[in-house]
């Protein structure tokens, strides 16, 4: 343990120092020139692996298609993990790319807690818990970039939240949403139509942007500047198992943000593209659902490059977070045979499936019972086995007994349990291959078609895949990076030259230093609700939790950036500039 201390230490301050030294002479603070726009593409929870399955996946489906996308740009791999642990979470992973310092499992752009013998580097144990500023959100408040963020999950999710908003509980989107609006993003396309408030769509109108969150494409024909564009109203469908005609692509959303973001743009930008979903596949351990959400992605990916390469000053990074699901390409039951086993035999069968697990789930949900043979053959080119069509119904009519009580008043609400639908032994094995639902049972179905295995359906501690597109050939980061040196190439490309923590010192000092000496009151039934009410030098202030938006006498004012409350600390923490 401690020699990888060591070696990531000393790996940093040698980064550190070339940043900052010129031969022979004392250290400068040297500021490199910087690339006016930056792209930062992550798969999310993709293993190298997931990549291998993607690319096989498209050689039997399109001869003509070789390679993927990526494959030119791919130029080394990424040390990702969390502030404790060598296996990384999506909150404190990406948190670690917009802030210089590893997260714990939860924590959105959050300095961790300590965890003594288990902390991977030395951390300030004065910081626990402070909110950290996101590398996008400093860029847009000290450079005037623009900013963007592009996913297919919802828009408070780990990662988008990672590079817009802190909490130390990815989960509290009462505390993040707030944050992402106010915190002027942009552009920013994705799913979570059903979190927008009246009084955050009335926020952003007021300040010139168009909130679409009706069904359809119209968001991405938009012909002004700032725009929030939410397609589903929570996650949007997985690639394949989206209608094209009302559903944007990845692709399709990345083109319109890049077009936007670029209008009228002097100042430059950052954008933020995930592929959201190849995570959910891999946690599902779906084979389709992750070789299709990947080339998603790879599409993608693509049209980040062909925009930085027309545009001459424009870098494109592509990565993943972690690793998921230990998938592997070759089993056991392969005996000896594993080097005599053709692709059509170890991947061949899935290549004809025309939906992901969750897709064939719900449209067995969706269609009356009768119809589960003839939609599980024209969905999966196969017959569903005879001795599987019981528990498939079986499954199915769980599924609809389940949702339908969700949907009933608590106190007359039915319980729906597993084991009044499926016999115990059958309810056991079901639970040893984590498939206690219907799509669950499918992702089974499509992975025993193939010879492809999972180790788990968790993340998994493996590095990462890294590809880099830059104008200058030679100033790509290549090799083995660690999670932090990806940090410091981002802030090397956009010239940014104080560290994350110090700009938190900056924006989110903590109430109690803002306003020493003042008479102050901090009050609220939630931490959503908390209200930080000071007088100072005559003057009464009445700053809110997760806003701008706060009151000096009465007279609104903004601040910079969001305010962040932390209910564990009980501090609220805000520009030291008020
Ligand atoms: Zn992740």
């Amino acid at each position: 343990m401690r020699s990888f201390h060591l070696s990531v230490v000393r790996s940093l301050v040698l980064a550190a120092t070339l940043l900052v030294t010129l031969p022979g002479r004392a250290v400068v603070h040297e500021t490199p020139k910087p690339v006016k726009n930056v792209i930062l593409c992550i798969s999310d929870g993709t293993s190298l692996a997931t990549l291998s399955l993607a690319r096989w996946y498209q050689r039997l489906t399109d001869a003509e298609k070789q390679n993927l996308l990526i494959d030119p740009y791919l130029c080394g791999t990424i040390l990702t993990y969390c502030s404790d642990s060598p296996i990384g979470d999506s909150a404190p992973t990406t948190s670690t790319y917009m802030n210089g310092v590893p997260g714990l499992a939860g924590q959105v752009s959050t300095y961790p807690v300590l965890h003594g013998e288990a902390d991977l580097l030395p951390y300030d144990s004065l910081w626990q818990r402070r909110p950290l500023v996101p590398l996008w959100q400093a860029l847009r408040m000290e450079q005037g970039r623009k900013t963007g963020i592009v996913v297919t999950c919802e828009f408070p999710h780990a990662t988008p939240a990672d590079c817009t908003s802190s909490s130390y509980k990815r989960n509290k989107y009462s505390w993040i949403v707030p944050q992402m609006v106010h915190n002027q993003i942009d552009v920013l396309y994705g799913g979570g139509a059903s979190l927008i408030k009246p009084e955050y769509r009335k926020y952003l109108e007021e300040r010139g942007w168009s909130v679409f969150t009706d069904p359809g494409k119209a968001a991405l024909d938009y012909q002004g500047e700032r725009v929030w564009g939410l397609f589903a109203p929570m996650d949007m469908p997985f690639d394949i198992d989206r209608d094209p005609a009302v559903m944007p692509s990845l692709e399709e959303m990345t083109k319109s943000a890049l077009r936007i973001l670029d209008t009228n743009n002097d100042k430059g930008f950052v954008l933020m593209i995930e592929g959201s979903k190849v995570d959910w596949a891999a946690h599902a351990n779906d084979p389709v659902g992750m070789a299709t959400e990947f080339l998603g992605f790879d599409r993608a990916v693509k049209a980040a490059i062909d925009f930085a390469k027309k545009d001459g000053n424009t870098v494109v990074l592509m990565t993943a977070d972690h690793g998921n699901s230990g998938i592997s390409l070759g089993t056991d039951n392969l005996g000896h045979t594993y080097a005599e086993t053709p692709a059509s035999k170890l991947f061949g069968p899935i290549t004809n499936i025309k939906l992901t697990a969750t897709g064939l789930a719900e449209r067995l949900i969706a269609s009356p019972e009768e119809d589960i043979e003839q939609i599980w053959e024209e969905v999966t080119t196969r017959k569903l086995p005879a001795d599987q069509l019981p528990i498939v119904r079986a499954l199915r009519r769980y599924e609809v007994d389940s949702r339908s009580a969700a949907t009933q008043p608590a106190e007359v609400r039915k319980k729906v349990q597993l084991s009044d639908y499926l016999s115990a032994d059958l309810i056991d094995h079901l639970k040893s291959l984590y498939a206690s639902s219907l799509a669950g049972y499918i992702c089974r179905a499509y992975t025993d078609m193939t010879y492809i295995v999972f180790t788990t359906h968790g993340h998994t501690g493996e590095e990462v895949f890294l590809g880099c597109y830059h104008p200058d050939f030679e100033k790509r980061l290549i090799g083995f990076n660690t999670n932090l040196q990806l940090h410091d190439y981002l802030r090397t490309l956009t010239a940014m030259p104080q560290t994350m923590k110090e700009l938190s010192d900056k924006y989110f000092a903590p109430h109690t230093e803002v306003f020493a000496g003042c008479k102050m009151t901090l009050k609220g039934d939630r931490a959503e609700d908390m209200v930080l009410t000071v007088k100072k030098g005559g003057h009464t202030y009445v700053i809110p939790a997760f806003s701008t938006l706060y009151t000096v006498d009465g007279k609104q004012r903004e601040l910079p950036i969001a305010t962040v409350y932390n209910d564990e600390t009980k501090t609220l923490y805000l520009p030291r500039t008020l």
